[in-house]
């Protein structure tokens, strides 16, 4: 049987399966149900945690604790609730190095990246210490005679997030972050591949001084993430992860009255026009696409060469790879380590076979990578000649291969990237400004890099793709962000005046 840990400790993996249980109310709770989950560590193969999985009952007493919490939450001065932010800020800073060692521990990202992780979660950490100034209303003087009128935002109250495997600690701090500091409580679904670095976070918010019952986490799989939807005192659900579960997220929420963001998958074009940079746009490729083994949500995972571009980019590519360092991600020396699990390390692999039955030549293949022991690694894998027909270009595959499609023209290349279904992030490589600005003007993404490859916005913009990349209305952090954790209020108002007080039943208008 294994133990309940209260204070994870990032040293956990030599001690043989920890047992990972719910935050609620401030406290450890282990779960109930009986039913659970494994956690692994990627670079090893071994299972190193056993997560609890919430029935409804353990659910709705994390939404009851959250409930019961945001009164006094919501009533706490902007001044107090921006010197708590101050001081989280200052404690996950602190941390760093033990919030990116489970993120490496669980997910397989090595530790640069992974405190790349934390300082880009940070960032919108920053943004709500300024939360008196985002929530700031307006004032019109004498709209009528005598009468004023402002505007407010007030919370939600309740709201949950769910979110995915790859950014464990990040994309939760997308949506605690502004949620909280806006005055909601909060209710969070980790991804249960690597839920660890939710819980130590969780303790931190409690040692920079958040109420007890203001965040929780609860553990789990569709039963947990169910009853968030469902649950009538939950009044906002943001979820981050694969299209056809956003889809799902978005429509039963919104059935069930909530507001809801819901940002899905993608597969992120990189354009290069003939007259870039091939050295400036083969690095970012490389980068872009093999980044955290390509698991990542803003990963290019399609080059699209134009003209006559392809075949430098090509071998400037191809020759870049063997260069790469794969390995455990706590070895200093490794730029790329494992995917997340045995199953999604096949199936990534399983789209070199595909594209190279389809009709792609496969310049690199991962499935030659050479490891000891049992960890889920794939190597860097290359697809030239890849058609929009074939599996390797249609599916988000969300591993390290990337595919280049060769076409002939700037407005073929255009036309590829608008007709796909999603639309998260999407790159242009050129020198020609003029062009540039044109693809800004006609690309249809939510996120465009201009020589940039991964234009992930910084805390004070908002993030979110569009088209099957996004449902609902709102992007996540930043202005967005703050818009959607809060609802506005408009007050119309004069204070008693006998000289100027008659009857009159017209409908009021202004004087
Ligand atoms: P996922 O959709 O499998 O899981 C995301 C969350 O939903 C998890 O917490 C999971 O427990 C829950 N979930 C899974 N199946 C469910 C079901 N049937 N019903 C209810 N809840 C369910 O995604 P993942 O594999 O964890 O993450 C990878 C995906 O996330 C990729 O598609 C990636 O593009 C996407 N992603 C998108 C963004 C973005 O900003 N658009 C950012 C990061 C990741």
């Amino acid at each position: 049987m294994s133990e309940v840990i209260h204070a994870p400790e990032p040293a956990l993996e030599e001690q043989g399966p920890k047992r990972i249980s719910h935050w609620i109310g401030g406290e450890i709770v282990p779960g109930e149900s009986g039913r659970s989950g494994p956690v692994y560590n990627p670079a090893t193969g071994e299972q190193t945690g056993v997560v609890d999985f919430a029935a409804r009952e353990e659910v709705d007493r994390a939404v009851a604790v959250a409930r019961e919490a945001f009164p006094a939450w919501r009533a706490l001065s902007l001044s107090k609730r921006s010197d708590l932010f101050f001081r989280i800020r200052g404690l996950v800073h602190e941390h760093r190095e033990d919030i990116a060692r489970f993120l490496t521990l669980e997910h397989g990202k090595v530790l640069s990246d992974a405190l790349g992780e934390v300082a880009r979660g940070l960032e919108v950490i920053d943004h709500a210490c300024g939360i008196p100034t985002l929530l700031q209303g307006r004032f019109t003087e004498q709209a009528s005679t005598g009468i004023d009128v402002y505007s407010i935002r007030q919370p939600l109250g309740v709201c949950a997030g769910i979110t995915p495997f790859n950014f464990p600690a990040m994309v939760p701090m997308w949506m605690w972050a502004p949620a909280l500091a806006s005055g909601n409580t909060f209710v969070l679904k980790p991804s249960e591949k690597d839920p660890s670095a939710s819980l130590f976070v969780a303790e931190l918010l409690q040692e920079a001084g958040v109420p007890d019952g203001v965040f929780n986490v609860v553990m789990g799989d569709k039963v947990a993430v169910d009853s968030l939807l469902e649950h009538p005192d939950v009044a906002g659900i943001s979820f981050v992860g694969s299209t056809p579960i956003a889809r799902y997220i978005y429509e039963t929420g919104a059935a069930h009255g909530k507001r809801v963001q819901a940002l899905g998958g993608a597969k992120n074009h990189m354009i290069v026009l003939p007259d870039a940079d091939v050295d400036m746009a083969a690095d970012a490729a490389v980068s872009a696409a093999y980044g955290s083994a390509g698991e990542r949500c803003m990963a290019v995972s399609v080059v699209v060469a134009v003209g006559d571009v392809g075949d430098r980019l090509v071998e400037a590519i191809q020759e870049r790879l063997p260069k790469l360092k794969i390995g455990s991600g706590l070895d200093p020396a490794s730029e790329m380590g494992p995917l997340v699990t045995r199953d999604h390390r096949d199936k990534v692999a399983s789209y070199i076979e595909s594209g190279s039955e389809q009709g792609a030549k496969v310049v690199a293949d991962g499935r030659e990578l050479e490891v000891d022991g049992d960890g889920f690694f794939l190597g860097v894998s290359l697809l030239d000649e890849v058609t929009p027909e074939m599996d390797a270009y249609r599916d988000e595959i969300f591993g390290p291969v990337l595919s280049v499609v060769r076409v002939g023209t700037y407005d073929e290349a255009v036309r590829l990237a608008n007709e796909n279904p999603y639309g998260n992030g999407v790159a242009i490589y050129t020198r020609d400004g003029g062009a540039a600005r044109q693809f800004q003007f006609e690309v249809e993404a939510g996120m465009v890099g201009i020589n940039v490859p991964i234009p992930v916005p910084v805390a004070y913009y908002s993030f979110g793709g569009w088209k099957a990349s996004l449902f609902g209305d709102s992007h996540v952090y930043g202005p967005e962000g703050i818009n959607f954790y809060t609802r506005g209020k408009v007050v119309t108002s004069r204070w008693p005046d006998p000289a100027t007080s008659v009857v009159d039943l017209g409908f009021p208008q202004t004087r």
